[in-house]
């Protein structure tokens, strides 16, 4: 979906007395936390989205091939915390999805879809939010935010190539950095041999489609830990929890999730339960681990640990290991030190290695960008900082920046930038939550804002 600005309310003179409120990168946790702030916030503001990228295509997740099947089901993906059929509900308006549900082995809650069409629905979502909103003025900029500083009237000060704009608060929605509009999926005629970079879904899905379309006749795919994603069961369970007491050490997980996993092996149920509700509760575990412990967790665990959360569906499971075993994948393990036109360089536990391919498809996800020029200058500036392990950084589960001793002034990290505070902040659920909690959040610190200074508390109705 190709943006046209013209179709959002242009600023007037009257944007100068309200909120004013800047979401910095327009992928599926900008667009959903201007969701959240369009349906939660209440009172009159001006919103301004700033990405250099032209389209909303729900970002990395659903733009980098919008055809790869989400690794979540129709079930877990409904961006309304008060329903969770509401993404069902919104396929069923299709004539496609209607049938299937009524067919008698349809049940579309348990189905996985493309990203495209997870990316219609969020911006249909996003269109009727801003439509119910006649006292918001939405601005959409096509343009990258370079820093963001202290503004001396109070708020922030957020630069971007139309120069500097002052705003009351602030949303980081950056994800993976800045994207460069390079399609992985672009890849044309059949090669004998290809190369796919990564050991996720998304690298999985790639190769079992260049071998489905006959673009490839054999492909190797590097997968930097060895490790290949674990299948869903072939319906949704929900979170199975244990009778054991929970653990509060990073041995004290291992031990227990050997033990279920073992019980439920014995039992003739699947793991994906206790990994379920292990998930749920991963947020208590992860605040009592010491840095050593988080450090190790990064280190030996984190390769496993998402293995077993972003799991492929059972058909796409099977087909991988078909291929695998019928010669037509081979999965190679190393880190990848240089991607030349004709193959990778491999750096193995052997040594380095060459391996020769007629093409070579990078289906890495990125880390989140924090030596970007934005990050540079919030880290300089003392508004942001960096988790200990590199992940992201500190926020609290609203998103609220978290830099000691400073109290919150109105700038929140939302999504993966919280992966380092907050384990599995990178998936739709856990962002839909959060983007509510911080439009809460944001309300109640300005409210408290308003309250000091003797003005009016805002209310939806004024103005
Ligand atoms: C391939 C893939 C498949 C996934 N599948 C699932 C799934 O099935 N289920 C699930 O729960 N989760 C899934 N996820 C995870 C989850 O959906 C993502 O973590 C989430 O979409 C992150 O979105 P984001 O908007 O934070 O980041 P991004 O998608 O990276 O978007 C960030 C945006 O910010 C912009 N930007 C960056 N820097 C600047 C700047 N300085 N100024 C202005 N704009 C800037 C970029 O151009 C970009 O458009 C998947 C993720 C990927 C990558």
């Amino acid at each position: 979906m190709t943006l046209v600005p013209a179709q959002f309310s242009s600023p007037s003179p009257q944007a100068g007395s309200l909120v004013r409120i800047a979401i910095v990168g327009r992928g599926f946790t900008g667009l959903m936390t201007a969701i959240a702030l369009l349906k939660a916030f209440q009172g009159p503001f001006h919103l301004v989205l700033y990405d250099p990228y032209p389209k909303i295509d729900g970002g990395e997740a659903a733009g980098r091939s919008a055809s790869t099947l989400l690794n979540s089901r129709v079930r877990d993906l409904s961006i309304d915390p008060t329903a969770r059929e509401d993404f069902r509900r919104w396929l069923e308006t299709d004539d496609v999805w209607r049938e299937r549900a009524a067919s008698p082995a349809g049940n579309v809650d348990h189905a996985f879809v493309p990203g495209e069409v997870f990316s219609a629905y969020v911006y249909q979502r996003f269109s009727e939010a801003l439509r119910e909103r006649t006292d918001v003025m939405v601005q959409v900029r096509a343009d990258s935010v370079t820093a963001i500083g202290r503004h001396p009237g109070g708020g922030f000060s957020v630069l971007s190539s139309d120069g500097q704009t002052r705003f009351d608060a602030v949303f980081l929605a950056t994800g993976y950095g800045l994207r460069d509009g390079a399609d992985c999926a672009s890849i044309h005629g059949s090669v004998a041999e290809a190369l796919v970079i990564g050991g996720g879904v998304h690298a999985v899905d790639r190769a079992l489609r260049l071998l489905a379309a006959g673009e490839a006749s054999h492909v190797t795919l590097i997968s930097a830990s060895g490790f290949l994603p674990q299948p869903h069961t072939s319906s949704a369970v929900g979170a199975v929890t244990s009778d054991r007491p929970f653990p509060h050490t990073l041995r004290g997980a291992f031990r227990y999730l050997r033990e279920a996993a073992n019980r439920a092996a014995a039992e003739g149920s699947g793991w994906q339960g206790i990994m379920n509700d292990f998930r749920q509760r991963a947020r208590a575990l992860w605040q009592g681990l010491t840095p050593d412990e988080r450090r190790r967790f990064k280190r030996h665990v984190k390769p496993i640990y998402d293995s077993h959360r972003n799991r492929l569906p059972p058909g796409q499971y099977e087909r991988l290991h078909r291929a695998i075993a019928g010669g037509a994948i081979t999965v190679r393990k190393g880190k990848v030190e240089r991607i030349a036109t004709n193959g990778v360089l491999l750096s193995t536990a052997a040594g380095l290695q060459v391996l020769p391919a007629d093409r070579t498809i990078d289906c890495r996800i990125r880390p989140t960008d924090l030596d970007s020029p934005l990050f540079r200058a919030l880290i300089a500036g003392n508004l942001v900082q960096r988790d200990e392990l590199d992940l992201g950084i500190f926020v609290d589960r609203a998103g609220r920046v978290i830099v000691e001793p400073e109290v919150f002034e109105g700038l929140f990290a939302m999504g993966p930038l919280g992966l380092g505070s907050l384990p599995d902040i990178d998936l739709v659920p856990e962002i839909v939550v959060q983007a509510y909690a911080a439009a809460e959040a944001l309300a109640a610190s300005l409210q408290g804002a308003q309250t000091r200074n003797g003005g009016p508390p805002a209310g939806r109705n004024e103005g």
